[in-house]
């Protein structure tokens, strides 16, 4: 099977959509090639031991390319991967498909915009995901910009639709979710950009575990915290993307928010 480090990748787009609308097969196989790169990295990170995690792009409007179940995500090759339907019937692929396809499908239904959804179970993520705590505290700039907050679904079964149903509320205005008792969801506009939402957030719950063992840590707040928002959305925007500010947790303050996302 073909072995294909997300780093090796002759080039990662930002988004899924074929280049050209005459290639749709070359597209296909470029995302096969990127999915089974992405696969690779996720496990040389440390977040996909054994047979767990999952990855999946989409491929058109109605069908999604995923990895199969039962198989490490170091080995995934193109030629391993299912497609299935939005339904979750697998159209096609030798493997099986993976029971957490309905996670993935639920957050494609959601958000029109998302291209990939990565899937995983790093360790001090899923450790707060475990303990019952959101990562939900600005205390880093850099994650203030690139994701808001990550907010803590409650447990569901892997593997049924329950998970989508407890995902539902936060689709909306999160790019990360952490799932109880469980392990992380991300997604984005591409593969490398949902990977590097992973990153992101494992990275970050090392960082809160950290500051907790040092005693609590101080907050962005007040105006530190709304120039750091503003400057997000302006990025955004510049960036040619839109950003829908989200109102507060208690529903009453409109604004800029933690939850904003592009
Ligand atoms: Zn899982």
């Amino acid at each position: 099977m073909t072995e294909t480090p997300l780093t090796q990748m002759p080039e990662m787009h930002s988004s899924n959509g074929c280049e050209s609308a005459a290639a749709p097969a070359r597209c296909e196989a470029r995302l096969r090639e990127e999915l089974a790169g992405c696969s690779f990295e996720l496990h040389a990170l440390g977040f996909a031991p054994g047979t767990s995690g999952n990855v999946s792009v989409r491929l058109d409007g109605s069908r999604v390319l995923a990895t199969p179940t039962g198989c490490s995500k170091r080995v995934v090759g193109p030629d391993d991967l299912v497609v299935v339907d939005m339904g979750g019937q697998q159209l096609a692929g030798t493997r099986h498909v993976t029971s957490e396809i309905d996670m993935h499908l639920a957050i494609y239904k959601a958000r029109p915009d998302v291209e990939a959804v990565v899937h995983a179970h790093p360790v001090f993520a899923t450790a707060f995901a475990s303990s019952g705590h959101a990562l939900d505290q600005p205390f880093c700039a850099e994650v203030v910009m690139t994701l808001g907050t990550i907010p803590l679904a409650p447990y569901a079964t892997t593997g049924t639709c329950e998970v989508g149903r407890t995902l539902a509320p936060y689709l909306e205005h999160h790019d990360a979710v952490l799932l109880a008792n469980h392990g992380v969801v991300t997604y984005g506009d591409s593969l490398m950009e949902a990977l590097m939402k992973m990153e992101t957030v494992e990275h970050f719950a090392q960082i809160c575990l950290v500051v907790r063992q040092l005693g609590g840590g101080a907050m962005l707040e007040g105006k530190h915290l709304t120039d750091l928002l503003q400057a997000r959305a302006a990025y955004l925007r510049k960036a040619g993307r839109q950003v829908h500010w989200a109102n507060g947790s208690n529903g009453t303050s409109a604004g800029p928010h933690l939850t904003a996302r592009i």
